[in-house]
């Protein structure tokens, strides 16, 4: 296989075909291509996209580069969520113990930090000795005994989405519907599902900000998901502002616990609510959405959706004494309060700025072998639309040390904008199927 001509192959904007994506990805995955020229080849997707039979055969072949998560004879329904990334997103953490314990499987894949934006993988690991690395048998033996497993891609499972999604996060190349859809998709086929919610992220701090392209993008993963008979529903969600008020990883996973335990933030549970609902229903445990809200309200008011996040974190060589004590996870060791510098009324909290700002505090990474500062972030109460007086705390700042907290400052100057007016824009706007999009607003 000669790369450099696959490379100025697809630069001139010329489909590859399926064999030579095949062929691409089995050799890139057995390490046979460096970084270098996949970085290359991905720059040149980015700019050029893919053609519907690119995207399927690349799909495929990162779905076959490892092996699946197969239930031959386990009787429940087995759904999973994912979303396109966004800051603050934290709703992996709390949807999987409250649908696992509806009485649905939830074997949830996930991935790490994406350019500026957090993953779930990075927020489970900062519960001191949380294993993320199951093998295909740990995994499937752990849904079958408690509904549920959190799990990165591994050299069994996923693996070249592993490594591409490491290369992308670095090289500027995450921006693309095809390689979003394809690694999403990669990852979600190989879970053995009967039913998948997608959560594709539209605003400032998604990676498609533009709703027409976020809408392209969730018809082009039901699409996949279609070819490989998985029923699947996209809802489009807010992205103009971080979700929730915690943005790090222990800070989210310190939220996550308070949203299981009825005391999350409004948008935070909105979300997770809905996103709840459609698993349900895709699950078919219940026939209408309020009957499915209420089961997942009841999960968490009667404690069972704590509980099970509990025995997650013990299954997984955490400690479960986080949920009780969220002093045990990682602290950042600098705290300090933002004030408002004026009156007026907030009319951005930019999600792009604040999660950059958490990459250059060191809880994300700027090259694949970065380790990650777990304690760093922010806490930011104040919304789109909220009155704002002089002197009034708008955030904290979690950092590492006293240059970490300047840094902050600056960020949150940028991030958080008070002027004469400010409005929120609606939390859930699309509704995506196979069978058309419909408009929430
Ligand atoms: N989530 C993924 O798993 N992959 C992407 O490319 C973006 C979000």
């Amino acid at each position: 296989m000669v790369i450099p001509s696959l490379i100025q192959h697809k630069r001139d904007g010329h489909p590859l075909s399926p064999e030579q994506w095949a062929g691409l990805i089995r050799e890139y995955t057995a390490g046979r291509v460096p970084d270098y020229q996949m970085a290359a080849l991905l720059m040149a997707v980015v700019w050029r996209g893919l053609e519907p039979t690119e995207l399927t055969a690349l799909t495929d072949a990162m779905l076959e580069s490892g092996d699946r998560l197969r239930f031959d004879g386990f009787a429940l329904p087995r759904v999973d969520k994912h979303s396109t990334g966004g800051i603050g997103d934290k709703v992996s953490l709390l949807l999987a113990p409250m649908v696992a314990s509806c009485g649905v499987a939830v074997p949830m894949m996930s991935g790490r930090g994406l350019g500026h934006t957090g993953g779930t993988l990075d927020k489970l690991e900062s519960i001191p000795g949380f294993r993320t690395n199951l093998s295909l048998g740990e995994a499937r033996a752990q849904v079958e005994r408690l509904g549920c497993a959190m799990l990165g891609q591994t050299a069994e499972i996923a693996p070249a989405d592993k490594r591409l999604y490491a290369l992308r996060d670095v090289t500027g190349t995450v921006e693309s519907i095809p390689l979003i859809s394809a690694s999403i998709m990669s990852k979600k086929l190989a879970e053995g599902l009967t039913g998948l919610v997608l959560d594709v992220k539209t605003g400032s701090g998604a990676f498609l900000p533009e709703t027409p392209r976020a809408l392209e993008l969730a018809r082009t993963m039901i699409g996949l998901a279609q070819t490989h008979r998985c029923p699947t529903v996209a809802l489009l969600t807010a992205m103009d502002r971080p979700l929730g008020r915690s943005c790090g990883n222990s800070l989210e996973v310190e939220e996550s616990i308070q949203g299981l335990r009825g005391e999350g933030p409004p948008d935070l549970m909105e979300v997770t609510y809905a996103l709840g609902v459609e698993m349900l229903l895709l699950a078919g445990t219940d026939r209408d959405a309020a009957a499915a809200r209420a089961r997942l309200e009841q999960s968490v008011m009667s404690g069972r959706a704590l509980s099970k996040f509990q025995e997650i974190i013990e299954a997984q060589g955490g400690d479960p004494r986080v949920v009780e004590d969220p002093e045990l996870l990682p602290q950042a060791d600098e705290v300090e309060i933002f004030r408002a510098e004026r009156d007026g009324v907030a009319s951005r909290v930019e999600p792009r700025r604040i999660g950059q700002a958490i990459v250059e505090l060191g809880g994300g990474r700027r090259t694949i072998e970065d380790a990650i500062d777990p304690g760093v972030g922010f806490v930011i109460p104040v919304k789109p639309g909220d009155p704002v007086r002089e002197g009034e705390p708008l955030a904290s700042i979690f950092a590492r040390d006293r240059d970490g907290v300047r840094l902050g400052i600056e960020a949150l100057r940028e991030a958080i904008v008070v002027g004469e007016t400010g409005s929120s824009t609606p939390l859930i706007t699309h509704r995506v199927t196979s069978a058309g999009v419909e408009d929430l607003t």
